[in-house]
């Protein structure tokens, strides 16, 4: 057990961790009942139930919460829902720490339970070994879920009113129980299990699970704020036995989103801003079942480009929401071209970019590249996304957008 625990720390310094971290981990371990009765032989100030001892764990915990992204830094990144690793030492470190984190975690819910925070655990499906479903250009669930979780956890960590915590936040492998158990220890107030459904390459639709009928509420929120980002078939909530919706104490559910079986619901699922508005809703869902406010953290203002790089004349891009914007758009032609992702992203309209042509919901357009940038025409965009752009008569260098009527 020596051996382990010195192997440990040395991993913890060798990937960088910080000392209180480190602590807390090790705090913790001695802490095992196994470990405990020699352990009090040689340390018994550690085990003594002092007001100040335990306020310094709480603390180191606290940190750690914060500093919660340990596994990052063994080297595994989740970028666009697809995992690098790079050895097998890496993925035993993973499985290691995933252990620990989730210890950890347990704690820090308490903590936070003494906060008066609602605490929602979100569950990646599968991991590791475990793929899960495999899509039609061989994309796998696990990472589809991860990221998700992910996205989540990001949009809500600084809630003052809700905790999240993950099951996994890395591509490690959890048994079923193992996720069902966390949340249970937890003492979770909900519980949202992340996958993707296949099953024919015609299959298609969004659909919630859930097992008991205090979770039906959940899950039919779930499945409303689904609809709205994937605007697939609504294939409705489902009454089952599942594992993880079975076996959780608290109100629970398993969310189908799309199918990896069917090729367009594939490609909407690893979309990056179908990702975005997925989990924004996700979000925005387990704020109204907790009746708290969604809160909106304040995006920086984008960095106009440089006059002097630009080729073009430049236009003002303003587009009109509760909060409006201003971009630099050109004059190309005669006609306006206007930056396709922040617009897009403000208007809601899914935009990708694939060997420099901009597609805007799933049509592409004709593009113009500028400094790197994707500019498409304001015609495409007012025909793509059905928002209406003005030319201000008093200045033909500006031009205004407004998002579709009742969007
Ligand atoms: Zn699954």
């Amino acid at each position: 057990m020596y051996d382990f625990l010195v192997e440990l720390i040395s991993t913890l310094f060798k990937h960088g961790l910080s000392l209180s971290s480190a602590g807390a981990i090790v705090f913790l371990l001695l802490k095992q009942r196994k470990l405990k009765k020699r352990m009090k032989r040689y340390f018994p100030w550690m085990f003594e139930d002092d007001h100040e001892m335990k306020a310094y764990a709480g603390n180191q915990l606290i940190i750690m919460e914060n500093q919660n992204r340990i596994m990052q830094k063994l080297g595994v990144e989740c970028a666009n829902g697809s995992m690098t690793k790079s050895s097998n030492q890496d993925q035993k470190n993973l499985n290691i720490f995933a252990r620990l984190s989730r210890a950890v975690t347990v704690q820090v819910s308490q903590l936070r339970r003494k906060q008066m925070k609602k605490i929602i655990v979100i569950d990646a499906g599968h991991g590791d070994k475990d793929p899960g479903a495999i899509g039609v250009t061989g994309k796998k669930e696990k990472d589809f879920n991860l990221t998700m979780a992910l996205k989540v956890e990001r949009l809500l960590q600084n809630h003052p009113s809700i905790t999240v915590l993950l099951t996994r936040r890395t591509d490690v492998f959890l048994e079923l129980k193992e996720r069902s158990d966390f949340a249970n220890k937890a003492n979770a107030d909900a519980f949202i299990s992340i996958h993707a459904n296949s099953f024919e390459p015609t299959s298609a639709g969004t659909e919630t699970h859930y097992t008991s009928n205090d979770s039906k509420p959940l899950a039919t929120m779930l499945q409303r704020y689904s609809l709205l980002s994937t605007g697939l078939k609504d294939r409705g909530v489902k009454k089952g036995s599942l594992y993880v919706t079975k076996n959780t104490k608290m109100p629970s559910c398993l969310l189908e989103p799309a199918f990896l079986s069917n090729s367009a619901e594939e490609l909407l699922l690893y979309n990056t801003n179908f990702q975005d508005t997925f989990s924004l809703n996700i979000s925005k869902a387990i704020c109204e079942f907790f009746g708290v406010a969604y809160e909106i953290e304040p995006t920086p203002a984008p960095q106009p480009i440089p006059d002097k790089s630009s080729p073009y004349p430049i236009m003002e891009v303003t587009v009109n929401t509760a909060e409006p914007k201003t971009f630099v758009g050109y004059s190309i032609k005669g006609s306006t071209w206007i930056p396709s992702r922040p617009v897009c992203d403000i208007l809601g309209a899914i935009v990708d970019y694939n060997k420099g042509i901009v597609s805007v919901n799933g049509t592409k357009l004709e593009t113009q590249l500028v400094n790197g940038v994707g500019y498409v025409k304001s015609r495409d965009l007012e025909i793509q996304t059905g928002a209406r752009v003005f030319w201000d008569k008093s200045n033909p260098k500006r031009v205004e957008i407004y998002p579709k009527l009742g969007a």
